[in-house]
């Protein structure tokens, strides 16, 4: 869709994208949207939302298979796309939506991104059980290691954000890595 005269990439997600989420859980359900159209191409079932003030400036699913770039993680994707749209690295005042927690590399995007919050369902440990092969390293710990002053909010929409990993193991089509 465009809007202001930038594009907003959907990555392959069907249908429109608001330009605006009234709250969080809104936030995440665009994440957990993208994560679904994701596995219902062969992706990963992993999706990623950033808005900043209510205006949403990215959605994106993961997308290591399609593009076969071992970074392409919701969140990286996701602060691709909002960082193109404003012309600029600094998503200060932005918060993430993500369905998994993040893992240390895109916490790590996170912070060089400076985004303020980040909010996350399923946990890395719900990943690994899934069977990727996650560093065992939460967000937390990250924080807690860091010192950084990213604010965490775990367990939005926890088990759909899970519900995303069973669809993905049901159908079958996707792999883990
Ligand atoms: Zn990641």
């Amino acid at each position: 869709m465009t809007r202001g005269g930038k594009r907003i990439e959907m990555g392959r997600m069907s249908g429109a994208m608001p330009a605006r989420i009234e709250n969080d859980e809104a936030g995440m359900r665009l994440a957990i949207r993208a994560a679904l159209a994701g596995v219902a191409e062969g992706q990963s079932p992993f999706g990623c939302c950033i808005a900043r003030d209510g205006e949403v400036l990215a959605v994106s699913g993961n997308r290591v298979w399609d593009e076969q770039d071992a970074t392409a993680h919701a969140e990286v994707n996701a602060i691709r796309q909002a960082s193109r749209r404003l012309g600029s690295f600094d998503l200060s005042g932005s918060t993430m939506y993500s369905t998994c927690e993040p893992c240390p590399m895109c916490y790590t995007a996170a912070h060089w991104a400076r985004i303020a919050r980040i909010v996350y369902g399923a946990t890395i440990r719900d990943a690994a059980e899934a069977g990727f092969n996650e560093l065992a390293i939460g967000a937390g710990k990250m924080k807690e290691l860091s010192g950084d002053g990213v604010e965490l909010v775990p367990g939005l929409l926890a088990e759909e954000c899970r519900n995303a990993f069973r669809t993905w193991q049901r159908l079958g089509r996707g792999r883990p890595y």
